[in-house]
């Protein structure tokens, strides 16, 4: 008991330390996936009093992003259970600190990939936090900023986030469909801006899921022409319907013929091992190639360094996520020209979370899961 009280003791100092009382902390309800098989159960947890540049979120809708099966697999690193995943967040503000000027109770507001970074380096202040070697994520990190509290993310009912990392979402957005713009939207935005494609250019998508069908709405907005390449006849339909020009169907080998050097831009979402010298081949001279999915390390592609040599001034370039203002930016941008995903909505349950990663897996999903929240508020 008396090693119970001095424990608690310290805690209260640390808290205090920081502003924040242990006994403000929020008792949070979510869904974890306890080890790498990516089983969901229940699962409660505390997250931090909010702080004074703090906003609470009740979240409503959580997005599936592929990179949730990456992290909850293992795919990348070895990772500490439990873990809620959740990195594409849509809610309502219900408590903000003294200190917040950008949200008021009852507005809506996003929270993406990213809740903090170092504010020191070059990228921190030059507004591109998100290239920070020191982002706190917002879900399986620990958060220096409080005490190295664990982050769990947004399959969850609430969140609490600095207000300078969090998104305001325009109050006439759908909300049912904002959140997979936080990771999904954002992720292709930026580099289908950042590559400067414009009306008539001849650009490809490379993987036609939650990534790849919003890059195929942007581009199709800039009025580009647009050729997807999926794995499977089941989506052909869907690219027609989006006003793409040609659908390629990568396991036949006669449609991916005739397509070298023909491409302005290509984005490619590819989340397993492929050959990305293919598709380079299929830029014209200086053409522009970005890489936004990220396989697995066992199914991580590698390039022949010789297979550089005759690429014609084409260049490759890598993308993750964007900044905090070009996320702001990207989801005005959307909202304004009604440009969404595709979702399906399923219940905060977890066996439903759990088919749905089953079904993201054997790419059963159009286009992106997305867990209404609420009704685990409601429960
Ligand atoms: P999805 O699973 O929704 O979509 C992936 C798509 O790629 C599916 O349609 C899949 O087909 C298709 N595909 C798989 N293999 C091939 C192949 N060899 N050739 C062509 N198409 C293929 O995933 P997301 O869109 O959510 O994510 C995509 C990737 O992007 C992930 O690796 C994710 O981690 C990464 N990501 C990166 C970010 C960044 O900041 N750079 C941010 C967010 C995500 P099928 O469905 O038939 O299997
Ligand atoms: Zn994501």
């Amino acid at each position: 008991m008396k090693g119970f009280s001095i424990l608690a003791g310290l805690a209260m100092v640390l808290f205090s330390a920081t502003g924040l009382r242990a006994q403000d902390s929020i008792p949070t309800k979510g869904f974890a996936a306890f080890d790498e098989t990516g089983v969901f159960k229940p699962y409660d947890f505390n997250r931090h009093a909010v702080g004074d540049d703090e906003i609470q979120i009740e979240i409503l809708y959580s997005g599936i992003c592929h990179s949730d099966l990456h992290n909850v697999h293992g795919d990348w690193r070895k990772e500490e259970y439990p873990i809620v995943p959740g990195h594409e967040i849509a809610g309502k503000v219900v408590k903000v600190g003294k200190n917040v000027t950008k949200f008021k109770v009852g507005d809506y507001a996003g929270v993406g990939c990213i809740i903090n970074s170092c504010h020191e380096c070059d990228f921190c202040k030059n507004g591109q936090e998100h290239y920070c070697s020191n982002t706190v994520s917002t879900y399986h990190d620990h958060d220096p900023y409080h005490n190295n509290e664990r982050t769990q993310g947004g399959y969850s009912n609430n969140y609490v986030i600095s207000e300078d990392y969090a998104i305001l979402i325009p109050q006439n957005a759908d909300l049912s469909r904002v959140a997979p713009l936080l990771c999904a939207g954002i992720t292709t935005y930026s580099p289908i801006k950042f590559a400067g494609v414009k009306a008539g250019d001849k650009v490809g998508v490379a993987g036609f899921g939650g990534l790849g069908y919003m890059a195929v709405r942007y581009l199709k907005h800039l009025g580009a022409n647009v050729t997807v390449f999926d794995l499977t006849e089941d989506k052909r339909g869907d690219a027609a319907n989006l006003g793409a020009e040609r659908y390629v169907n990568v396991t036949n080998p006669d449609e991916m013929k005739g397509l070298d050097n023909t491409f302005d831009f290509i984005i490619s979402t590819i989340p397993t091992n492929y050959d990305p010298i293919q598709y380079m081949k299929m830029l014209k001279w200086n053409g522009q190639m970005c890489i936004v999915g990220i396989p697995s390390n066992e199914d991580m592609p590698t390039i022949s360094m010789r297979s550089f040599i005759g690429m014609a001034d084409r260049r490759l370039f890598g993308s993750r996520i964007g900044s905090i203002p070009e996320t702001q930016e990207a989801i005005n941008y959307s909202v304004e020209n009604n440009i969404y995903p595709e979702v399906e909505i399923i219940p905060a349950d977890a066996e439903k979370i759990t088919e749905a990663y089953d079904k993201v897996r054997d790419g059963k999903v159009k286009f992106r899961y997305v867990i209404d929240m609420s009704t685990l508020n409601k429960s």
